[in-house]
């Protein structure tokens, strides 16, 4: 009885090691990273983009000329392409609640008009749970640094992944720098609600969020309006992020 609770043993640890052995040996790295690449690029269509909307840019792909979508991100589990959708992909409520800014040194001399737009996103009212704040030690949520993007791009957010906001924002400060200081704030306003999740009103495709309308001519979510566009958050742009938290 004992001897062969003994080989029973062996067996199992055996058959053990084997499993761990022949699982590490089916876990390269490069073929996982692309397979998660690919899974972002039908994310990323999923959310109502056709294939020559997605630009491959190195380590993320781009979307609406400033939405980065890294390629090592968490794709959220969903199937049908509803509303529901969206909530696979927004912060947690946690998160969401304490939402934590670095601004890098390149940034620091827009640092007002880096506060006027957290302060946007901080004074929505209603029912919402969401809070944006400054941090400047070592542990936050979005790095914003100066980036140069070229021109005709004021700034770039990055998609939230595995319920955490998107972590870098991008802003091509020499760029807008002539711009007013409601267009510059604009600009930082716009991109940290990408990072929260939201996306452009003026996008083609994609999830209408319930209760706003499929145009809003004075959302600061519209794309392509950099230095002309709304410079504060419209009532719609309330709604939508009243809705997602
Ligand atoms: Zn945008």
């Amino acid at each position: 009885m004992k001897k062969s609770l003994q080989t029973l043993t062996s067996i199992v640890l055996s058959a053990l090691l084997l499993a761990s052995c022949s699982k590490n040996a089916e876990a390269p790295v490069a073929p996982e990273k692309k397979d998660n690449a690919d899974k972002v690029f039908t994310y990323i269509q999923r959310l109502g983009f056709s294939q020559n909307d997605i630009v491959d840019n190195g380590d993320a792909y781009i979307v609406d000329g400033d939405i980065r979508f890294p390629k090592d991100m968490e794709v959220p589990d969903g199937k049908a392409t509803t509303e529901q959708q969206w909530t696979g992909s927004k912060l947690t409520a946690a998160n969401a609640l304490n939402v934590r800014i670095k601004v890098d040194p390149s940034m620091t001399s827009m640092m007002p008009e880096i506060n006027s737009a957290v302060n946007q996103w901080n004074t929505i009212g209603g029912a919402i749970a969401l809070h944006v704040s400054i941090v400047t030690g070592t542990s936050y949520d979005i790095l914003i640094k100066d980036t140069n993007l070229g021109a005709g791009i004021c700034g770039m957010g990055t998609f939230p992944s595995g319920g955490k906001a998107g972590n870098l924002i991008q802003i091509n400060k020499a760029y807008i720098a002539p711009n007013s200081f409601a267009q510059r704030q604009r600009t930082i306003t716009h991109e940290i609600g990408h990072n929260i999740s939201i996306m452009h009103t003026n996008q083609t495709g994609g999830m209408q969020i319930p209760g706003t309308p499929i145009t809003d001519a004075n959302s600061l979510m519209n794309a392509g309006q950099c230095n002309s566009g709304a410079t504060v958050l419209s009532n719609f742009d309330k709604i939508a992020a009243q809705w997602l938290y």
